[in-house]
């Protein structure tokens, strides 16, 4: 499935849900967290539906995943962060996934942070 019509994260790539988006092609998407962890907090998503970590493969994912990783850095830069900043992608249950559609946050920014 690429678009699941009950994600939050496949709502806000098809535009029905509103978000500060930072960057987009045809295969990623980024915005700003709503609740923020720290000055700059965002997420990098893939754009077709994939839940969670456990649904990718070297095989088929690992270009993608690449993408989000190398993505992080140059946009950490253009958000003003030049002083570090911390990714995170959490995983099933255990993992404390929130929502079901595989995403990278990136935060970073002057401390204190709110959290992390
Ligand atoms: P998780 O706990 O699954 O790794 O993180 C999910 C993140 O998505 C949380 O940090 C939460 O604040 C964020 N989030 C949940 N719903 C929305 C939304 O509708 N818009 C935006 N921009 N972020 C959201
Ligand atoms: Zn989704």
């Amino acid at each position: 499935m690429s678009h699941d019509p009950h994600c939050i994260f496949c709502k806000i790539v098809a535009g029905q849900i509103p978000s500060r988006k930072v960057f987009e092609d045809e295969e990623l998407l980024v915005f700003h967290d709503i609740h923020p962890w720290a000055p700059v907090h965002l997420l990098i998503i893939p754009k077709r539906h994939i839940a969670t970590l456990y649904d990718t493969s070297p095989e088929q994912h690992q270009a993608l995943l690449g993408r989000m990783l190398a993505l992080a850095p140059q946009l950490a830069l253009e958000q003003g962060v030049t002083n570090g900043f911390r990714t995170l992608i959490n995983t099933g249950a255990d993992g404390m996934q929130e929502v079901q559609h595989l995403h990278m946050h990136v935060f970073g920014g002057p401390r204190p942070w709110a959290r992390g």
